[in-house]
């Protein structure tokens, strides 16, 4: 039986070796010799960590594969667009971080000019050149999130964000500083994607399924003190309320949903430098909503979320600035 990582809904190739062909088709598992008729097998991958063991590139690509149908799941409950079809996903073990630059997105869809020529590019680059605990599934899930995050919101902005963005990403290397210009483009992007990352991860792992969490640097304990769910809460990078190179706001978007009478009747803080939140009651969806092509950074976002508070107790235009300062806006 082979299995492959290919279906109308995506394909996923894999890149641990040399070889082109890894690269030109979709990876192919030949999974032993079968020869009778199957109408519904189940193939299950263990934790593998080896960057060069084929298995680990087995176990990564069906973490991803099983990733995207239940982003779609959620995605559908929470009415916000999906990936686009046909996503094309490469797993590879030569970095440690991810993108959707999504490549052959802009290609079909008519993308300005891409100076792209190879075969069949990918939308997302997922590298796999992890250490140890970064293999565990709830943390693979969360970049694979992350980057279908980055998919869905590509549907409804603008290609030339996008290809903005790329130009950024390479030009200053990663994310930038908060001066640099166009940072605020990047602050956009991704305050949504490590928002959405760490929000799906807790909904598939809950308060106590999750593993032990980089973030808090704890033992084998998994409580909601710990969980992704804290993480957006104490937002940012390790408690510093940003994220990457200090400008990526990622925690607003979870402060504006959140409530804070729960949090407290958990016992969990906010990050330090937030003294108040009373704004409660954002959806998803609301958010997803605002960041159509017209919303080309992450000032107008805010902005205009300013102009569509939920009615609510503390909901009001006094206590949304004052959240809003805390995250330099
Ligand atoms: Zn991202």
């Amino acid at each position: 039986m082979n299995v492959i990582f290919k279906s109308d809904r995506k394909e996923i190739r894999g890149l641990n070796g040399s070889s082109v062909s890894q690269y030109a088709l979709p990876l192919l598992h030949i999974y032993g010799n079968i020869s009778y008729n199957m109408n519904s097998a189940n193939v299950s991958y263990e934790q593998h960590t080896s960057h060069n063991d084929d298995d680990t590139k087995y176990y990564v690509a069906a973490t991803v594969n099983n990733s995207l149908y239940e982003y779609d799941e959620y995605a559908a409950n929470d009415g916000i667009l999906p990936p686009p079809d046909d996503i094309k996903i490469l797993v590879h073990r030569y970095a440690t971080s991810s993108s959707a630059p999504m490549f052959q997105q802009l290609l079909t869809l008519g993308g300005i000019g891409m100076p792209i020529t190879a075969v069949s590019p990918p939308d997302i680059l997922y590298g796999y050149g992890l250490s140890g605990g970064q293999f565990a599934t709830d943390q693979l899930k969360e970049t694979a999130y992350h980057e279908f995050a980055h998919a869905s919101h590509f549907r409804i902005t603008s290609y030339q964000l996008w290809l903005d963005n790329i130009d950024y990403i390479i030009h200053y290397g990663s994310y930038g500083d908060a001066t640099d210009p166009g940072a605020d483009r990047t602050d956009l992007i991704e305050m949504w994607g490590y928002f959405m990352g760490r929000e799906y991860a807790h909904r598939r792992y809950g308060p106590t399924r999750h593993s032990s969490l980089i973030a808090f640097g704890f033992p084998d304990t998994a409580t909601f003190l710990n969980s992704w769910y804290a993480w957006n809460e104490n937002s940012g990078d390790y408690n510093s309320l940003f994220e990457s190179n200090g400008h990526i706001a990622a925690g607003f978007l979870h402060d504006i949903i959140d409530d804070s009478t729960y949090n407290a009747a958990h016992n969990l803080n906010d990050n330090s430098a937030i003294r108040m939140d009373s704004i409660r009651g954002f959806t998803i969806t609301s958010i997803f909503n605002q960041m159509g092509s017209s919303t080309t950074n992450a000032a107008t976002l805010i902005e205009k979320l300013r102009s569509n508070i939920p009615i609510g107790i503390g909901n009001n235009i006094q206590n949304y600035d004052s959240l809003k300062f805390y995250y330099n806006y």
